[in-house]
């Protein structure tokens, strides 16, 4: 815990971002305990859940703010609201839908309900003003999708300039990849947005099309496949040939066995659950580039999931 507090370089000098995944205001001083650099992704959600009616633009504007003083500095990504999917909300409207993770889900969701959206991007534009916050988008599958999210930033940018409101009129904007037509257009997509952030939890769950919440589905749920792997590789090149940087925050970047390979691939930040923390930058500070790309490389080219994890798990215990 203790030299979990510095940065995480690796043993050439690569410094390698570690923030922590946090859903309540609650959870920021335990993930500063563990070293975290800030937050990787804020589950605004959990803000929206356990009340009769969505939370007020000021009543966001006072809780970022407050994460944001408790960072002291450190950046905050609010992830935007991500319901639909397994997440209901009781006072907001939903279909029902046969298949609700294929469904009005996450920035599906925000765009189909603007009156819900708008308040939430003013209330980050306008803590944007006074600390490091950044914007991402969850489930973005189409650049329309992306288009239309930025022309409601631009909007909410427009109201508060004429209301006279600080905000921040240069916020950092990411996407989540998730879904598998994001890593296809990652490429696309990326020209529009500062960082990507692979979510492996919903990109395991969309490109092996195994429910992330059905226990009787085993390895397919795990990020161990080639596809998942190739797909996280696919997404670093796109990202770093235009100029942006890229995270995982699924469970993924949290698992000691997954770091040499998500380095190897080129991950610049990793963000995960504060437990985790410690541990994993540890191993950051074992690895250095020769090896972890030499990892990356063996790893593409093994086929079967229970190799590749066999492989790793052996990697990591040889380490502890
Ligand atoms: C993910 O899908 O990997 C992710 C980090 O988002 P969530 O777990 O909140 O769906
Ligand atoms: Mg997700």
């Amino acid at each position: 815990r203790q030299i979990a507090q510095r940065a995480a370089m690796t043993r050439d000098g690569q410094r390698i971002g570690v923030a922590a995944n946090i859903n309540t205001l609650a959870d920021v001083a335990p993930a500063l305990l563990q070293g975290a650099e800030g937050v990787g992704l804020f589950r605004t959600e959990y803000f929206y859940m356990g009340r009769a009616e969505p939370p007020s633009e000021a009543e966001q504007v006072a809780v970022f703010r407050e994460i944001a003083r408790r960072l002291d500095g450190r950046p905050l990504v609010v992830r935007t609201l991500d319901v639909g999917g397994d997440k209901a909300l009781p006072y907001l409207p939903m279909q029902e839908e046969n298949n609700p993770f294929l469904g009005l889900r996450g920035l599906r969701y925000c765009l189909e309900h603007p009156g819900l959206f708008k308040p939430q991007l003013r209330a980050a534009l306008r803590v944007g003003a006074e600390y490091p916050v950044k914007l991402m988008f969850p489930m973005v599958s189409a650049l329309d999708e992306l288009i239309l999210a930025q022309a409601l930033i631009d909007e909410a940018c427009g109201e508060l300039q004429t209301e006279g409101i600080p905000f921040d009129d240069d916020i950092q904007v990411g996407i989540m990849v998730e879904v598998p037509a994001a890593v296809l257009i990652a490429d696309h997509l990326v020209r529009l947005v500062d960082f990507l952030s692979i979510g492996t939890n919903d990109l395991t769950q969309y490109i092996m099309a195994a429910d992330r919440t059905n226990a009787a589905l085993g390895s397919l749920t795990q990020p161990f496949q080639p596809p998942v792997i190739r797909a996280i590789q696919q997404v670093v090149a796109a990202a770093h040939s235009h100029g942006a940087w890229v995270s995982v925050c699924g469970e993924w970047a949290g698992d000691t066995r997954a770091t040499a390979l998500l380095l190897g691939l080129g991950v610049d930040e990793l963000s995960m659950a504060a437990s985790a923390i410690p541990q994993v930058k540890r191993r950051i500070r074992l690895l250095d580039r020769g090896q972890t790309a030499a990892v990356a490389q063996e790893v593409l080219a093994m086929d079967s999931p229970t190799a590749i994890e066999a492989y790793l798990q052996h990697l990591d215990a040889q380490m502890e």
